[in-house]
């Protein structure tokens, strides 16, 4: 298997299918679909750097590698701005350029990524029809999306699907062992508490201030019940912060990845290339990073709701924060069960709420307040 995909883990059918459409040849439009946090997003740039290479993706190569960072004038990312994809960035940007030969000489293809593509409004969705239907013969197009059913059929039936899944946890305690040398019993812990999704269990193996929020937000959900509205009010700022610092601790990470790479450049229009490269792609990751932030947050609260409702119905090897097992055995009652799903149901009902751009904060109170309300 080439080595493109070697940080896809667990996702044995997508990496076969990518393989096989860079050996035999790939069609023109692909739907990556599945559940988020999985890797769709570097799947989709090694199958990218997989079409543009000359050696169809030797995954070393300067172009590889280039393609891989998002920084490669012949793969194009597009990604919602605010909550959709606009018209504007499909009619004006995507259509008048596919037909246009690559930037790069040595570029076998071009490639566009829509990121989030179930964000294509309407009218997007429709201009975008046509290209999508005869694209030149130069042209891939790449759709990830965690919302398959919410892009218009016309859209679907065009795409070859690539289906994505929840990472097995075997496979994803043998990442953090051989990865980031995780030892054996933490590995499990954090793949068992990450549930499928590899990049929370990849954060909260080798991030402190991840393992701390977890801490802050399971103590939170464990005394909700006897909070006063302070004590809530300080815990969002708390939450909303560390949201923060974490984004800006990526964007830090980028800014000096940009600086190396600068170093590099000596012609300036190829700087100012980088440069501009570099700002989308910071704005990007910032937004990236909050969003997913407060998904995993309201995840891991509702977390302890699910734990107490599996012990109350005597599940217990389904909890998942097996570390608080001692503390969750005291807290759970029976005849509470309705109480907690009614808690899980509102995290749910929160998470959707959160993808669509509503304040976050206004939302995680209002999910407190109705936590509270059901348990009391
Ligand atoms: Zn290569």
């Amino acid at each position: 298997m080439s080595r493109l995909f070697a940080n896809i883990v667990g996702q044995k059918l997508a990496v076969s299918l990518l393989t096989r459409a860079l050996e035999e040849g790939a069609s023109h439009a692909y739907l990556f679909a599945g559940p988020p946090g999985v890797g769709k997003a570097d799947a989709a740039l090694a199958f990218a750097a997989g079409l543009v290479c000359p050696a169809r993706g030797c995954g070393t190569c300067d172009i590889c590698r280039r393609v891989q960072a998002g920084l490669h004038p012949d793969v194009r990312i597009v990604a919602p701005e605010a909550n959709e994809i606009r018209v504007e960035t499909i009619r004006d940007g995507i259509v008048p350029d596919a037909p246009k030969r690559p930037f790069e000489l040595e570029s076998r293809a071009k490639v566009y990524l829509l990121l989030d593509a179930e964000r294509l409004n309407e009218e997007a969705a429709g201009a975008f029809l046509k290209t999508l239907e005869e694209p030149p013969p130069h042209v891939h197009f790449i759709l990830v999306t965690d919302r398959p059913e919410r892009l218009p059929s016309t859209i679907l039936s065009r795409c070859q699907l690539v289906p994505f899944s929840l990472v097995p946890t075997p496979a994803i305690v043998d990442d953090l062992r051989e990865r980031l040398g995780v030892p054996p019993a933490r590995a499990e812990l954090w793949a068992r508490v990450a549930a499928g999704d590899l990049s929370y269990a990849r954060d909260l193996a080798s991030n402190e201030r991840a393992r701390r929020q977890r801490e802050r937000l399971l103590d939170l959900a464990r005394d909700l019940p006897e909070a006063a509205p302070l004590d809530l009010e300080s815990a969002l700022d708390e939450i909303m912060g560390t949201i923060e610092i974490r984004a800006a601790e990526r964007a830090a990470e980028l800014e000096q990845e940009r600086d190396k790479r600068l170093q590099w450049v000596s012609n300036a229009r190829d700087r100012a290339w980088v440069e501009k490269t570099y700002d989308e792609l910071l704005r990007r990751q910032k937004r990236r990073q909050v969003s997913l932030g407060l998904q995993t947050v309201v995840q891991v609260f509702g977390g302890w709701y699910r734990d107490l409702a599996m012990l109350a119905a005597g599940a217990e090897e389904a909890v998942l924060n097996r570390d608080r097992i001692e503390e969750l055995r005291i807290f759970a009652l029976a005849d509470s069960i309705p109480s907690y799903l009614a808690a899980v149901a509102c995290a749910r009902r929160t998470q959707e709420r959160l993808r669509y751009n509503v304040d976050a904060r206004f939302a995680l109170a209002d999910m407190f307040l109705a936590i509270k309300e059901a348990l009391t």
